[in-house]
């Protein structure tokens, strides 16, 4: 196959707007898979991905597809649509030279639409828009056709109109791609040029690298060299995703496919390393900037013997997933334990998932923390002039967050300004020295929704610290919404609350937007006196009432009466924000089975004990499992 007849690319969504469907259907009509009915989603393999309906980890196929009397080989690179994984989706845009952008005809353009168009706009991709489910009686393609055009400036003359589902005019799809996306411009003569976009571990065959071979072509037995590492493979095998690993004689230049090469371990596929023939080095392409960990969480077995066992499955876990930072971490109340570091909340949920689903484990997870910083000047006042110019920068209305990593960069350069980054409370001072400066992370956040919610929308997003709030509408009755918000303010029920505050309406993306100074303050929980670590929050200052309160109700209720009186305190250094207590009991469950029948009681006791399972001893208080997580939902 010369690059003339090769197309990359992948689909680009929303969620739900049916990339998996279409892709299944792709795969279908090139016969790369075998049509059978119902939705089976091929691209989408790991257990929680078909559950949650999610694309989690990118995955490639290549069909083989005959237009106009001349074959084609047409790779499709899946893309992950959720927020969190859009480090996942720029790697795989790397790899194309165009996407086709589907929108569903009766939702339009929502706020991962607007993302994911800017992502593959700003890789220059060219861009296809297809509209999908115009089976559906609510579609409107002409209404959302006209939003593509007032949003992207796409050209929408000759756009498609499609039902993946139901198979409508999906036979369009791949000319338009073909006619469309312009062929990769990789040149196989030129000297060799790999670009490693994935990688993972396979128990069978080892680790599987992912590549697009950029210029020149390669061959089982020849031998490539690492950029990043200068370490020397000899290729054993080479071959494309169709849709299972197929051996193939070479890759030429354009193509995608995978290559094994007998490394040992995943860490030496280092994704976005280029590879070139051992003593033909070439200049290395630009490679990727690092996903960022946006939240961590501690977890903890929930039995302290499970602690070998868990920590094994979490080094596989991590295996396959790089973008999870992981660090042992020990608390007073829970034991030994990890800390590890997430893309956002639903990339925290899904690990934890398949954690207990792939492993059989049993975990405690705390409440999630974003990574503020605590930035140390040499002296006093050059810490409070930080704090007056960020209070001025605010009020004048000037982009926090521009001016924020601005700062943020300088300080860093200065050697005498200290930055430490905090990952979890107990890293956290319990008292500002004078010299300090708190920073938290901010996103900038999109927000679509139709015009009625408007109201709603900005109260919701000033009750969680909004700044730069500025709107305009897409039509005549949709808007699209971008402020500034706290990474903290959207972690924990955000997205919820912004669907029931808009009749399930309103989407949401983010992308990173540096650090602002902020008034943050650590609260603590203290058990008849005594701090429990892994109850720890770091607040802002405008929360800390609400939210000290808040905790000491939920811990009363879920604490149950033991033999003393349990006082729960929230605290600020020495000051109490709020303070419930949970009055003493006499417990003995078997006291009415005196005399009675002795299995009942043999069962009331085991089902004590499997309770007990589920329980935390902290100091001498018992603590269920739920009063870590109850902390979490404010
Ligand atoms: P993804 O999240 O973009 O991968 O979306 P999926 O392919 O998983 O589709 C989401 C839902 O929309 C599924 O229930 C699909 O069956 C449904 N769907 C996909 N395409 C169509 C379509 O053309 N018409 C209708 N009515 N439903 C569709
Ligand atoms: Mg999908």
């Amino acid at each position: 196959y010369t690059a003339d007849y090769v197309r990359n690319f992948s689909i680009i969504a929303h969620i739900d707007h049916g990339k998996s469907t279409l892709a299944d259907r792709l795969l279908e009509i090139t016969k790369t898979i075998e049509k059978k009915s119902g939705n089976k989603q091929v691209l989408d393999k790991l257990k929680v991905e078909r559950e949650r309906g999610i694309t989690v980890k990118a995955q490639t196929a290549s069909m083989f597809y005959t237009y106009k009397d001349k074959k084609y080989l047409l790779n499709l690179i899946d893309t992950p649509g959720h927020v969190d994984f859009s480090y996942e989706v720029s790697r795989s845009l790397a790899a194309c030279q165009g996407a086709i952008l589907l929108v569903d005809s009766s939702q339009g353009i929502q706020a991962q639409t607007v993302a994911n168009f800017y992502l593959a706009f700003g890789e220059g991709l060219a861009i296809v828009p297809v509209l999908n489910k115009v089976d559906l009686p609510g579609a409107d393609p002409a209404k959302v056709a006209a939003q593509l055009e007032t949003t992207f400036e796409l050209d929408t003359a000759d756009i498609l109109s499609i039902s993946a589902k139901s198979n409508l005019r999906v036979d369009e799809v791949l000319p338009a791609v073909i006619e469309q996306i312009p062929p990769p411009d990789g040149n196989p003569q030129a000297p060799l040029k790999i670009l490693l976009f994935d990688s993972w571990y396979d128990s069978y065959v080892g680790v599987v690298c992912l590549v697009r071979v950029v210029d020149g072509s390669l061959a089982a037995g020849d031998y490539i060299v690492s950029s990043h590492s200068g370490a020397k493979y000899e290729v054993a095998e080479v071959g494309i995703m169709y849709p299972e690993q197929t051996r193939t004689t070479s890759l030429q230049a354009g193509q995608v496919g995978y290559i094994f090469c007998n490394m040992k371990a995943i860490s030496e596929a280092f994704v976005g390393d280029t590879f070139f023939r051992h003593r033909h080095p070439v200049d290395p392409l630009p490679g990727f900037i690092p996903a960022k960990s946006m939240v961590f969480s501690g977890i903890f077995p929930v039995d302290p013997n499970d602690y070998s066992r868990l920590d094994e499955s979490i080094e596989k876990l991590t295996l396959n997933d790089s973008s999870v930072t992981v660090q042992k971490e020990t608390s007073n109340a829970l034991g030994q334990g990890w800390r590890l570091g997430f893309l956002g909340t639903l990339h925290m949920d899904v690990f934890r998932q398949r954690l207990e689903e792939e492993y059989n484990a049993r975990v405690i997870v705390t409440q999630p923390t974003v990574p503020y910083r605590i930035v140390t000047y040499p002296d006093a006042e050059t810490a409070a002039n930080q704090e007056a110019q960020r209070l001025e920068g605010s009020t004048s209305g000037e982009m926090a967050s521009a001016s924020a990593s601005a700062l943020a960069s300088a300080a860093a350069d200065d050697s005498n300004v200290k930055v430490k980054q905090v990952r979890t409370p107990s890293d956290f001072p319990d008292s500002k020295e004078l010299r300090m400066v708190y920073e938290e992370p901010v996103v900038s956040a999109t927000l679509i929704f139709p015009q009625e919610y408007l109201g709603a929308m900005l109260e919701h997003c000033n009750s969680h610290r909004s700044e730069n709030q500025e709107y305009t509408f897409i039509d005549e009755t949709r808007v699209m919404l971008r402020c500034t918000l706290p990474t903290a303010e959207i972690v924990n029920d955000f997205y919820e609350q912004l669907k029931s505050k808009s009749s399930g309406f309103a989407s949401f993306d983010y992308e990173e937007a540096g650090y602002v100074v902020s008034d943050l303050v650590k609260l603590n929980v203290l058990l008849n006196g005594k701090p429990v670590d892994a109850l720890a929050c770091i607040l802002h200052r405008s929360q800390l009432e609400r939210v000290g309160r808040d905790i000491a109700l939920k811990l009363r209720k879920v604490i149950k009466r033991q033999l003393f009186e349990v006082a729960i305190q929230t605290v600020v250094g020495s000051r109490v924000i709020a303070r419930e207590s949970v009055s003493a009991a006499r417990k003995d469950v078997t006291a009415k089975c005196y005399g009675g029948d002795a299995t009942r009681k043999m069962k009331l006791l085991a089902k004590q004990k499997e309770g007990k399972k589920r329980m935390k001893m902290v100091g001498n208080v018992e603590l269920p499992q739920e009063a870590f997580l109850s902390v979490i939902k404010q």
